[in-house]
C-alpha cells in the first residue's frame, strides 16, 4: 500500500513538473514569438522610413491612392504644394479641382494603365485650386497603377510636377521666333516688291528711279541687319548671360565720351545739348564694356531718334554711392506715356504714337537688349517718365563682391 501510494505521489509529482515545464515554457515561447514580432516590426518600421525619406527628397509631389479612392500617403513635395493641408482621407477631387486631374485619375484606375499629360492651367488657377501669381501655370500629371503584391495599401500613384518656369521660357522663345518672324517678314516684303519692279521690263533704264528704289532697298536691307545684329545680342547675353560677359574695370567717363563721339553727328545735327559733367571721373565699373557701351549707345540714341526737334537735352550722370553705382540718362523731350512704361523693356515693344509714318522704325529691341546687359552685370534698370519735362532711365548696380 505504501508502495503504490509512493509510486502515484512520484507520478503526480512528475505530472506536476511536466505542466509546470510546459507552462514555462509555453510563456517563454510567447515572450520568443512576442520578440521576434516586436524585431520584425521594427525592421518594417525602419524600411518604411527609409522609403519615406526616399519619397520626401524628391522635388515632385508624390501621392498614393488606397482602395477607397482616397488620399493615403503624400510626400513632403505634396504637402508643402498643399501648404500643409492635410490631404490623407481626402479624395483627389478635393486635392485637384481641375477636372482633368480627375480625368486622368480615372482614366488610370480604369484603364489600369499609366497616364501622362501636361496640364495648362490659365490665367490665374492652381491645380490646388488657388489663386497663382505666376499667371498662366504648366504642370505634368504622371499617374500610375501600383503592383498590387508589392503596394497592398495603395492602387495608384500621383505624380505632379511644376513646369511653369520652363514653359514660360518655352514661350517667351516662342513669342521672340514669330515677333522675330514679324519683323523681318516687312522689310524682306519691300525689298522683294521694289527688285520685282527693278527686273521689270525696262525697269532699270529709268535710272532715276532705280537709283530711288535702290536707296529704299538698301534702307531695309539696314534694318533687317540690324535687326538680326540684335537678335543676335540678345541670344548671346541670355545664353547663360555672366559667362558670355568679359569682365574687366574700365572708366565709365570714357565709355561715356566713346558714345558721344559715335552719337556726333546726330546730336550736331539735331542741335541737341547733352551734359555728362555728373558723370564722376574717377568713376570704375567692373563689367563688360562692350556691353555697357552698348546701354549708353541705346539710350542716349533713344532720347535723340525720339526728339528730333532741335532744342533737346540729354544729362547723363553717373556716381558711387554707398549701396552701389548709380547711372541715369535723363531727357527733356515727348517723353512715354504711363500706360506703355510698363512694356518698354519688352522685345520688340515700341510705342507707336512716337514714330512719324515715314521714319523707319527702332528695332524695338534696344531697351530689351540694355536691360538684359545690366540684369546680366547683376545690376537693375527703370523708367520714369513726365512727357516734355523728363524721362529718365536709372541704373543701379551692386557693390563688386571681394571674391
Ligand atoms: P526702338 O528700337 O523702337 O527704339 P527700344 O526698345 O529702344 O526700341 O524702345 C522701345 C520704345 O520706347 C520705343 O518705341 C520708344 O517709343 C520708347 N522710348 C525709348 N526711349 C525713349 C525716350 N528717351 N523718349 C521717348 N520714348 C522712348
Amino acid at each position: 500500500m505504501i508502495y503504490e501510494l509512493t509510486i502515484l505521489t512520484i507520478a503526480a509529482l512528475i505530472v506536476a513538473w511536466l505542466y509546470v515545464r510546459n507552462g514555462r515554457e509555453k510563456k517563454r515561447f510567447k515572450q520568443e514569438k512576442q520578440q521576434v514580432k516586436i524585431i520584425h516590426n521594427e525592421a518594417l518600421e525602419a524600411e518604411r522610413r527609409r522609403h519615406e525619406l526616399l519619397l520626401d527628397g524628391l522635388s515632385d509631389a508624390l501621392f498614393l491612392v488606397d482602395h477607397d479612392g482616397n488620399v493615403c500617403y503624400a510626400n513632403i513635395a505634396a504637402r508643402k504644394m498643399f501648404s500643409d493641408r492635410n490631404l490623407i482621407g481626402q479624395s483627389p477631387q478635393a486635392a485637384f479641382p481641375d477636372a482633368r486631374f480627375i480625368e486622368a485619375i480615372h482614366h488610370c484606375e480604369q484603364k489600369n494603365k499609366p497616364v501622362v499629360q501636361r496640364i495648362v492651367l490659365p490665367q490665374q488657377l492652381s491645380p490646388l485650386g488657388g489663386r497663382e501669381n505666376r499667371g498662366v501655370n504648366a504642370w505634368l500629371l504622371d499617374v500610375a497603377p501600383l503592383p498590387a503584391e508589392a503596394y497592398p495599401q495603395a492602387k495608384l500613384r500621383v505624380l505632379l510636377r511644376d513646369l511653369t518656369a520652363e514653359f514660360q521660357s518655352e514661350q517667351v522663345r516662342k513669342d521672340f521666333v514669330a515677333n522675330a518672324s514679324h519683323e523681318l517678314r516687312t522689310p524682306l516684303a519691300i525689298i522683294q516688291g521694289y527688285l520685282e519692279n527693278l527686273l521689270e521690263d525696262g525697269g532699270l533704264r529709268d535710272h532715276h528711279q532705280a537709283s530711288r528704289f535702290l536707296s529704299i532697298m538698301s534702307k531695309h536691307t539696314d534694318r533687317v541687319s540690324r535687326i538680326v545684329e540684335d537678335m543676335l545680342v540678345i541670344s548671346r547675353l541670355e545664353s547663360g548671360e555672366a559667362a558670355a560677359l568679359s569682365i574687366e574695370p574700365f572708366e565709365f567717363h570714357s565709355c561715356v565720351q566713346d558714345v558721344l563721339e559715335r552719337l556726333e553727328h546726330l546730336i550736331v545735327s539735331q542741335e541737341a545739348k547733352v551734359h555728362y559733367g555728373a558723370v564722376d571721373r574717377t568713376l570704375l565699373i567692373t563689367g563688360d564694356r562692350f556691353y555697357w557701351t552698348q546701354v549708353l549707345f541705346n539710350l542716349i540714341e533713344n532720347a535723340l531718334k525720339q526728339n528730333p526737334r532741335p532744342g533737346l537735352t540729354v544729362t547723363v550722370a553717373a556716381k558711387q554711392e554707398d549701396d552701389g553705382i548709380h547711372i541715369s540718362v535723363a531727357d527733356d523731350g515727348i517723353g512715354i506715356p504711363s500706360s506703355h512704361l510698363p512694356f518698354v523693356f519688352k522685345r520688340f515693344y515700341r510705342v507707336d504714337q512716337n514714330h512719324t509714318n515715314s521714319a523707319i522704325k527702332g528695332t524695338g529691341l534696344g531697351l530689351s537688349i540694355v536691360k538684359r546687359a545690366i540684369e546680366a552685370h547683376g545690376g537693375e534698370i527703370s523708367v520714369s517718365s513726365l512727357p516734355g519735362h523728363e524721362t529718365k532711365f536709372s541704373i543701379k548696380l551692386p557693390e563688386p563682391s571681394d571674391t
